[in-house]
C-alpha cells in the first residue's frame, strides 16, 4: 500500500520538478517570515502603539498648521512680506504725518463744514498731494449743511451766579433772539425724564448722564432735545459726552424729529452738570439763563479731496484709505480726524516714495462733511460704490494703533489677520476682529463693499473729542508714525493681494 509521501519524501525522491521545489521552499521561507513579524507585534505592541501616537501628534501639531497656513497664505503676494516690512521699517524711522498736520491745524485752524477755512483746507491738500507727485489729484463737489454757531452763552442765575461753560450743538436752533429764563429739571436718563413728565412744561431739561461708552452716551446729545420737547421743555442740556473734564464742554451734532417743536440744546461740563445736580439734590431750585444765535444756513458746495498711485495690473480696482476733512468749530480737530487724514495720506506718499507699485490702486480720500451730515461718505460711495476693492477709514484719533476692526466675510477678515502676523509685529498693531468700519465708510460697506477701520488706542480720545482740546498739542509723532506704517503696510498688501478677496 502506498502512503501519501510527504513533501520532503517526494523532493528526496526526486519526484517534484525543480520549479515546484523552490515554490515549496519560499512558502516555508515567507510563513518563518510571517511568524516572526507576528511575533514581534505580539512581543512589542506597547512601544508600536507609542511610536504611532508620536506620529500622530508630530503630523497634527507641524503637518496640519503648515498645510493650514500654506492655504491661508496662498492669495497673500510674496510682496506683502518683502514691502510691507520695508514700509513699517521706514515709517518707524520717521515720517511726515505729524508736521504736516501741525502745518495745516496752524495755518487753517478747525473746519466746519461751510466755511471758507474747510475750503482753504481742502485746496492746500489739493496742491500738496500734486506736489507729492500723487496721480488723478481731483476734488468731488459736496452739498454739506451749513450750519452756524454764532454768539452764546449760558449762566446760572439761581440760587447763586455761576458762568457756565457751554457749547450749542451742532444742529441746534437759537433761543429766539432773547435769553432763555427757566428752572432746570436734572434727569440722568431718558426713563427717568418719563417718570418726572407732567414737571417738564416750561424748564429746561439737563441730561446729567455719566459717560460709559460713546455709543450709549451720545443718544442724550443726539436725541436729548426731541425728547425734552415732547414733554414740552423750553431747551435741552447735556451734561458733556466725555469721561474727563478741565472745565471743557464738548459740542456735536443733534437731531430734531418733524413734528416734535425744535427747542434749543447745549453741552455743559462734567463740572457745572455735576454742580446743578448737588444743588438739585439738596432741594434748591436752580436757574439757567441761555442765549444762543445758532442757525442752519443754504446748503454750502465743499468737496472730497483725493489722490492716488495707480495700479500696474488693476487700476480699476481701488483700496481706499482716509479720514474726514471737516471738524467741529471747536480747537483745531488735530484728533479728530486731521490725523486720520494725515497718515492716510502719508502712507499712499510713503509707499510712492518708495518706488513701490502696488498692482491695484490705493487712493488717500479726505472725505468732507463727516461730523454734521456724512454727505462726503454718501458722495463717494455714489460715485466710487463699483471700483472699490476695499476701503479703510481712520477717524479714531491716529494715536497708538492696535490693528483693524473689518466688516467683510470671515475669509477676508482671517486672510487680512494673516497680513497683520506677517507685516505689522514691528508694530503691535496685529489685531484684525470684525467691527464697526468708520461712519464714512459705512457708505460703501453698507452696499457690499468689504472695510475696516484702524483701531487705535482711545483711552483719552473722548477727553479732547469735539472740545476745544482737540488741538496739535494732544498729538504725538511717534504714534502718527505706527499709524502710518499700519495703514501702508495694509493698503498695500491687500492691494497686491492674489486674486479676488475670499
Ligand atoms: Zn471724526
Amino acid at each position: 500500500m502506498i502512503s501519501m509521501a510527504s513533501h520532503e519524501d517526494l523532493i528526496e525522491d526526486n519526484l517534484l520538478l525543480p520549479h515546484e521545489i523552490n515554490n515549496q521552499r519560499n512558502r516555508k521561507v515567507k510563513a518563518t517570515f510571517l511568524h516572526k513579524i507576528k511575533a514581534f507585534f505580539v512581543k512589542n505592541w506597547k512601544i508600536i502603539l507609542l511610536l504611532f501616537v508620536i506620529l500622530l501628534l508630530i503630523s497634527c501639531t507641524i503637518i496640519i498648521p503648515i498645510s493650514i497656513l500654506k492655504d491661508k497664505t496662498k492669495n497673500i503676494s510674496s510682496q506683502c512680506d518683502e514691502y510691507g516690512k520695508k514700509i513699517v521699517e521706514t515709517a518707524l524711522k520717521g515720517t511726515e504725518a505729524y508736521s504736516r498736520l501741525a502745518t495745516m491745524c496752524t495755518l487753517f485752524g478747525n473746519r466746519l463744514s461751510g466755511t471758507q477755512a474747510l475750503e482753504n483746507t481742502i485746496d492746500w491738500i489739493q496742491e500738496q498731494m500734486i506736489n507729492d507727485g500723487l496721480e488723478n489729484v481731483h476734488t468731488d463737489n459736496v452739498s454739506v449743511t451749513h450750519w452756524v454757531r454764532g454768539n452764546e452763552y449760558a449762566h446760572m442765575t439761581a440760587p447763586y451766579y455761576k458762568k457756565l461753560n457751554m457749547l450749542g450743538l451742532g444742529g441746534s436752533i437759537s433761543t429766539g433772539g432773547i435769553n432763555i429764563t427757566a428752572q432746570v429739571i436734572v434727569v440722568n436718563s431718558f426713563d427717568e425724564l418719563d417718570q418726572v413728565q407732567s414737571q417738564v412744561p416750561g424748564k429746561i431739561v439737563l441730561f446729567n448722564a455719566v459717560f460709559t461708552n460713546y455709543s450709549s452716551t451720545v443718544q442724550y446729545r443726539a436725541s436729548g432735545a426731541v425728547a425734552a420737547a415732547k414733554y414740552g421743555a423750553v431747551a435741552s442740556l447735556i451734561r458733556s459726552v466725555t469721561p474727563y473734564s478741565l472745565g471743557t464742554p464738548h459740542t456735536g451734532g443733534m437731531y430734531y424729529q418733524d413734528g416734535v417743536k425744535q427747542i434749543p440744546a447745549a453741552a455743559l461740563t462734567l463740572e457745572d452738570s455735576d454742580l446743578i445736580q448737588g444743588l438739585v439734590n439738596f432741594n434748591k431750585s436752580v436757574t439757567i439763563q441761555l442765549y444762543m444765535e445758532a442757525q442752519t444756513l443754504p446748503n454750502a458746495i465743499s468737496r472730497n479731496v483725493m489722490g492716488q498711485i495707480t495700479g500696474s495690473e488693476y487700476p480699476d480696482q481701488v483700496v481706499v484709505i482716509g479720514g474726514h476733512i471737516d471738524s467741529w468749530d471747536v480747537g483745531q480737530g488735530a484728533m479728530d480726524d486731521g490725523g486720520g487724514v494725515m497718515v492716510s495720506w502719508e502712507a499712499v506718499r510713503l509707499i510712492k516714495a518708495l518706488g513701490i507699485k502696488p498692482k491695484r490702486t490705493i487712493r488717500v480720500v479726505a472725505w468732507t462733511n463727516e461730523e454734521n451730515g456724512a454727505a462726503g461718505g454718501q458722495n463717494y460711495a455714489a460715485l466710487y460704490k463699483n471700483e472699490t476693492f476695499f476701503s479703510i477709514e481712520t477717524d479714531g484719533g491716529a494715536t497708538t494703533p492696535l490693528g483693524f476692526s473689518v466688516t467683510s466675510s470671515s475669509k477676508t477678515l482671517s486672510a487680512l489677520s494673516t497680513i497683520a502676523e506677517h507685516v505689522l509685529k514691528p508694530i503691535g498693531s496685529t489685531s484684525v476682529t470684525e467691527g464697526e468700519v468708520g461712519t464714512d465708510n459705512s457708505f460703501l460697506v453698507d452696499q457690499g463693499v468689504p472695510g475696516a477701520q484702524l483701531v487705535t488706542n482711545m483711552t483719552q480720545y473722548f477727553w479732547f473729542h469735539h472740545s476745544e482740546g482737540d488741538a496739535i498739542d494732544k498729538m504725538d509723532p511717534v504714534q502718527m508714525d505706527q499709524c502710518v506704517g499700519t495703514m501702508a503696510a495694509m493698503a498695500l498688501c491687500i492691494a497686491n493681494f492674489n486674486g479676488n478677496l475670499p
